[in-house]
């Protein structure tokens, strides 16, 4: 007699209301606390190798100085720096950027994107933006560069600074808009106001950058519904060529963590994670009556051929990046890498005529997998084909239990070679993709 095996129910989707400590965002993968000192030998290796074919080469350079740290800032920022320390940083980073472009792995590549993030690169002077695109240049050639994104902070703008950021060649101006409303900037920290935006959108619209982004936070201290959809509703008025919208997090080394830790709360003073996807999921709504197209759990855009975020979508199909700067991330051949996180060691190993790598790891092909499935997926969509191209797996088997844990929680498809996320999937996307990771990575933090 055979007895019937009742087939495994997964466990029903955790609810997460209150926004707790905690990293919820994935940019990589393995999480970094895998990546070590011991391991930083496999990154100068990979530095000695020819590149693979058709890989693309990017550049990101971190300009770690703002003028106020913000209360949910969890970046590598500095604000007490002199004009002496940042140019002493400027020829550090360009010295870098020299010591790479002698290494095997360029492979006579220049690269097709670039980035400058921060912290805050529009806190340099006019001066110090010629001083330093202009070695970049003559080190590394931007003339192959399909995108140079660049992130600004409003109050930092001058007419007279963004035409130099223009004649940079940058493509795509990032303004840190967040909010609009002057009391939540103030009480969350930011240096900015609201009359900043409007004067930095014009100046920006009158240069005719390619594409203008607006960047906004839903669930900053003390937002209201009113507030949010005020949001919305100017930056509709706008009309950026794109919008990008992250969901309020809390990480350990914020000011708004310190603050809870000193009081002993446990739940974050921001709204909860069903609210803030709410939020999002009505602001989402608004740009595509608007006429635009969503485009990434974090991402709409008004035109979908002419906004475009080349530096995601390449990091995210593998592309090689020398990550330049104090704390930044690079990629080469196969392996991971970060510099030193803290500004002195940074500069010094500089002086010294070394890279300041401080820690790497190199995936497994698995790892490297799943790093591209993961990443992916919050596009919102991913083909079955393209993985097996790559890297010779059958996705669909591969991940039959994390597939199946997400379809029958309601947020996920599978049709054909397509692999899709309904909306409110895509807006709680980075949650879901730990149903991916290898039990090992899985609940471990993301520092
Ligand atoms: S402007 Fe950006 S990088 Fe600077 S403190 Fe604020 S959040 Fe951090």
């Amino acid at each position: 007699m055979t007895t019937a095996v009742a087939p495994v129910q997964p466990a029903p989707v955790q609810p997460d209301k209150e926004t707790t400590v905690g990293n919820y965002f994935v940019s990589n993968y393995p999480p970094f606390s895998f990546w070590k000192p011991e391991f930083v030998g496999d990154a100068f290796a990979a530095l000695e190798r020819p590149p693979n074919d058709g890989t693309h080469l990017g550049v990101y350079l971190h300009i770690p100085f703002c003028r106020k740290r913000c209360h949910f800032c969890y970046f590598r920022v500095y604000t007490d720096k002199n004009s002496t320390a940042i140019k002493g940083y400027i020829e550090a980073a360009l010295k870098e950027l020299r010591l790479y472009a002698g290494k095997p792995f360029l492979g006579g590549r220049k690269p097709s994107f670039i980035y400058f993030g921060g912290g805050t690169p529009s806190y340099l002077s006019v001066d110090q933006l010629r001083h330093l695109s202009d070695g970049m240049k003559a080190i590394l050639p931007w003339d192959q560069a399909d995108e140079i994104t660049f992130e600004c902070e409003p109050g930092t703008l001058t007419d007279h600074k963004l035409k130099a950021i223009r004649e940079m060649g940058v493509t795509r101006l990032s303004l840190g808009v967040e909010n609009f409303d002057d009391h939540i900037l103030e009480i969350n920290g930011r240096a900015h106001h609201s009359k900043e935006i409007a004067r930095a959108y014009r100046y920006a619209r009158e240069l005719d950058f390619p594409q203008v982004n607006i960047d906004l936070i839903a669930g900053m201290v003390e937002e209201t519904e009113a507030n949010w959809r005020e949001c919305i509703r100017k930056t509709i008025d706008l009309q950026p060529d794109s919008v990008t919208i992250y969901q309020m997090e809390v990480p350990y080394n914020t000011t708004i963590y310190k603050q809870m830790k000193a009081e002993g709360r446990l739940v974050a003073p921001v709204a909860d994670w069903e609210t803030k996807r709410h939020w999002v999921a009505e602001a989402f709504a608004e740009l595509e009556k608007a006429g635009y197209t969503v485009a990434s759990a974090y991402t709409a855009v008004k035109d979908k051929e002419k906004a475009r975020f080349l530096y995601r979508d390449r990091l995210w199909a593998g592309a090689d990046l020398l990550g330049l700067g104090v704390a930044s991330f690079g990629h080469v051949g196969g392996t991971h890498f970060q510099n030193h996180h803290d500004f002195e060691p940074y500069v010094n190993a500089l002086t010294d005529d070394k890279l300041p790598i401080y820690r790497a790891l190199t995936p497994t092909a698995d790892e490297r997998l799943i790093r591209e499935l993961v990443l992916q997926l919050k596009l919102g969509q991913i083909r079955c084909s393209y993985f097996h191209d790559k890297f010779g797996v059958g996705i669909r088997e591969r991940f039959q239990a994390p597939f199946r844990i997400l379809q029958d929680w309601g947020f996920l498809t599978l049709r054909d070679d397509i692999v899709s996320l309904n909306r409110d999937g895509l807006l709680q996307v980075d949650r879901l993709l730990h149903e991916f990771f290898l039990p090992q990575h899985k609940n471990v933090r993301y520092a």
